[in-house]
């Protein structure tokens, strides 16, 4: 049997070399030589202000709840389909937080929606970007700006990818992004926010590396670092921005590969959605994604279970999605639901993810998509 797991990390050889490198040179805590060349990296491609690595996605998103000064009874505006970290960033700080359904097409956090979700007490929009698809940013920033809003983009799945010609997280006041072991570019654990605001640089500085100035410091800008305000450790070591920087140098490779893999199953598929048996991805226009994640919308009324469970005894790991977090029982408790979820209730049932991966050939998605279309042709 031809064993097709879901994900499979892609090494690029360099990131031992870099390891050493940093091993050799004695440099070992956060902020040497590799995370600044990850930063450098990171500034150029987002056209960002300022970028900072950090431990994970969801550091970077906690980051942001501290730096918008998130306080309790705070709103805060978001899919309830997403992972769970967009929330409890904001949760932490005491924030509610409101759930707003998707587009049925991208599946992003719909924009015509928002405005009704919009309360005196509001303070924040969280669009996330699904597979590394774009949000409507136009029109969610222009809401913003309207209602005095800050924008806070969950792009964990969206490094490498652009709206417009702009890189994802790129256009809120903050961007998060996420570099663990399941994403494109990979650190193990790992991830970076990105400060558009240039108002929250210094502060960020400050909040990341344990409420003082020491980034200051180091630049020789002050003669002392002290504790200036309320912070925490929010920076990873150098193994980790050494291992990270190696895939940031073969980005481009890694998502041409992943877009390629993409474009083939998307190929392979539209038989089975002229069957009327599944539904692909939609990608507007104005999106440039970047390979993340191969979904499929089964037909209502197919067992998704019993289709995975099919492919699982082929030993192909397909897998589904979130579970939509006003439905749980923390997202109970902490949020509440404007409107109808009907889009988010409906796609989180229906919601399948293929293998992909870099290397992953076209014999192998080949056999993926032959005994899903078994799978499917009998449930
Ligand atoms: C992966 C992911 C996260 C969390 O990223 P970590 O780096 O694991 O903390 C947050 N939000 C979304 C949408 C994700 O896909």
């Amino acid at each position: 049997m031809m064993n097709i797991p879901f994900n499979w990390p892609h090494m690029t050889g360099k990131e031992l070399y870099y390891i050493a490198q940093s091993h050799c040179n004695g440099r070992l805590a956060g902020d040497g030589p590799f995370t600044k060349r990850c930063h450098a990296w990171l500034e150029e491609r987002a056209s960002c202000g300022k970028a900072l690595l950090t431990h994970s996605c969801t550091a970077a998103l906690e980051m942001a709840a501290l730096l918008l000064d998130i306080q309790p009874g705070d709103e805060i505006i978001m899919p309830s389909y997403t992972f769970v970290s967009t929330a409890n960033a904001f949760v932490l700080r005491g924030a509610g937080v409101v759930f707003v359904d998707i587009r049925e097409d991208t599946l992003n956090l719909d924009e015509r929606l928002i405005e009704a979700a919009i309360t005196p007490r509001t303070k924040a929009i969280v669009p996330v970007h699904y597979a590394g698809v774009a949000c409507a940013m136009d029109e969610i920033m222009a809401i913003a700006r309207r209602h005095g809003l800050k924008v806070v983009e969950d792009a964990a799945q969206g490094v490498m990818a652009s709206y417009k010609g702009q890189a994802l997280g790129a256009f809120g006041d903050l961007g998060c992004y996420s570099f663990h072991e399941t994403k494109n570019v990979i650190a193990g654990e790992g991830g970076a926010l990105l400060v558009n605001d240039p108002l929250l640089i210094a502060q960020a500085e400050i909040i990341r590396e344990k409420g003082t100035d020491r980034s200051r410091f180091f630049r020789g800008e002050v003669d002392k670092y002290t504790w200036q305000e309320a912070g925490s450790s929010f920076l990873p070591g150098e193994l980790i921005a050494a291992f990270l920087f190696a895939q940031m140098e073969e980005a481009e490779r890694i998502t041409e590969e992943r877009l390629g893999i993409w474009r083939r199953y998307h190929q392979m598929l539209a038989p089975l959605e002229q069957a009327g048996l599944l539904r692909r991805p939609i990608i507007p226009n104005h999106c440039r994604h970047n390979g993340h994640m191969y979904y499929t919308l089964l037909a209502p009324g197919i067992q998704r279970q019993r289709v995975l469970d099919k492919l699982k005894s082929q030993g192909i790991g397909a897998v589904f999605h979130y579970v939509p977090l006003h439905a749980s029982p923390a997202g109970r408790r902490y949020g509440r639901v404007v409107g109808s979820l009907a889009v988010t209730e409906d796609i989180s049932e229906r919601l399948i993810r293929l293998p992909l991966w870099f290397g992953l050939d076209a014999a192998r998605q080949e056999r993926v998509v032959e005994v899903l279309a078994g799978a499917l042709r009998r449930t």
